[in-house]
């Protein structure tokens, strides 16, 4: 072997650390804030060493361009071994007829959702992304708001909750080609059985986009679009707990049609380091630990609903069935901005939201919105949601600059850093 080639082979060999030491520095930095922080953003989670070991592997080499047995390249055996048990896997634990495992990402998920069943100018019906909708589900700023024509429902103003007479009522109006149901922001259940009358009433295809409750839909803690939609999307990294990416289920009816939106139609190759992860999460949702974690996120979030209605907080929708809740810092007189920075500083990471109606711009925002899938994670249970609601509202209504004010801060600070401590995450 000559010098240069062993000095190549070496070099590949090197840990990040002496290969990279900024980027390892700042992995380094965001374990620490993972392990020492309070993450309450809805849509993220903590993976298992597994998920992470699955993406980490030596499959990201690998070109898998076509499917199972149907590939362009060569070599493909592993690649087609772990795909075919990933959509194994997909298809038992939501009980659907057909599974995609190749989209990138929940947006690539909806994408190929709607490239299946639409033309460019075909009319989508979908949730407000004000009222908590997806950017992917016809905002002008998308593709989706872009090659289609969107028509949108939202919550109603008293309850603030989906109104089905009224949607049915747009519906025929707007008469959609489709109808998608599902959101970003929505503590309740969403009725699909309800959405799949609506949508057989006016002959438009029904999809349901689940990337926020997919765990919970999986364990059984929320209704299962899946009996009643033409096509189902979501992320395998919220609730679901998985890597960052997606998965769309079908009617085996649709499975061609969707296979062929995925690739070749919006795809080249699969990430099949991403997919042999996806088949690793689909496993772990499968034990019955899984389904004790989603009953536990879901006694979480009502807990810790109660506990901030308990201290004078203002719920939309006045609490939660699901993983999340949204929080209307209106009667506190203060942004959703001002409070995520506050929060940030103390050690309790969530994002500001808008709330249905809001009079804020979406910079700033009247909200925010708190979510538990990661602390659930971490084993925390009802008695640290009080906790937590303490030092919520102990930070949020002391935001000023006078000594008294900064001392409750700083005592937060130290509190959320010792609730985290107690309940630790990734080994260093
Ligand atoms: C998060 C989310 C997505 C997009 O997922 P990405 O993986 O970020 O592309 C799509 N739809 C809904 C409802 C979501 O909450």
């Amino acid at each position: 072997m000559g010098n240069s080639e062993s000095t190549l082979m070496s070099e590949i060999n090197r840990p990040l650390e002496q290969a990279d030491p900024e980027i390892a520095e700042a992995i380094r930095l965001d374990v620490e804030r993972q392990n020492h922080k309070i993450l309450l953003i809805a849509s993220e989670n903590y993976v298992s060493k597994a998920v992470m070991e699955a993406t980490g592997s030596v499959l990201t080499n690998k070109y898998a361009e076509g499917y199972p047995l149907k590939r362009y390249y060569g070599g493909c055996e592993n690649a087609d071994t772990v795909e075919t048990i990933a959509i194994e896997r997909a298809k038992e634990l939501f009980g659907a007829e057909h599974a995609n495992v190749q989209p990138h990402a929940g947006s690539q998920a909806n994408m190929a959702a709607y490239f299946a069943f639409l033309k460019p100018g075909d009319r989508i019906l979908a949730m407000e992304l004000a009222h908590g909708g997806h950017l992917t589900h016809g905002s002008p700023v998308n593709f989706s708001g872009t090659l289609y024509q969107s028509c949108a429902y939202g919550v109603d103003p008293e309850t603030e909750l989906l109104d089905y007479d009224k949607i049915q009522q747009l519906a025929e109006e707007c008469r959609p080609k489709a109808i998608m149901t599902g959101a970003t922001v929505y503590p309740r259940y969403i009725d699909f059985a309800r959405f799949r009358k609506i949508a057989d009433s006016v002959g438009a295809v029904l999809l349901a986009d689940i990337a926020h409750t997919a765990g919970l839909v999986a364990a059984g803690e929320h209704p299962s679009p899946v009996p009643y939609c033409d096509a189902v999307t979501f992320t395998t990294h919220k609730t679901l707990r998985g890597p960052r990416s997606g998965i769309v289920l079908c009617k085996a009816e649709h499975a061609k049609a969707i296979d062929r939106a995925v690739f070749p139609g919006l795809q080249g190759g699969p990430l099949v380091h991403v997919i042999a992860a996806k088949a690793v999460c689909l496993k772990e949702a499968m034990q019955p630990s899984f389904k004790d974690y989603q009953r536990q996120v879901k006694l979480n979030a009502r807990a810790l609903a109660e506990e901030l209605a308990n201290r004078g907080i203002r719920l939309v929708s006045g609490g939660t069935d699901t993983h999340l809740m949204l929080v209307d810092l209106t009667p506190l007189g203060i942004t959703g901005k001002a409070a995520q920075e506050a929060l940030d500083e103390v050690g309790i990471v969530a994002n500001k939201n808008m709330i249905p109606f809001d009079t804020q711009k979406p910079m700033v925002t009247s909200g925010i919105r708190i979510g538990v899938p990661c602390v659930t994670t971490r084993g925390m249970k009802e008695p640290e949601m009080a906790k937590i609601a303490d030092l919520i509202m102990r930070c949020v209504t002391n935001l000023g600059d006078s000594a008294a004010e900064v001392a409750v801060r700083e005592s937060v600070a130290r509190e959320a850093r010792a609730l985290a401590d107690a309940f630790p995450v990734y080994p260093v």
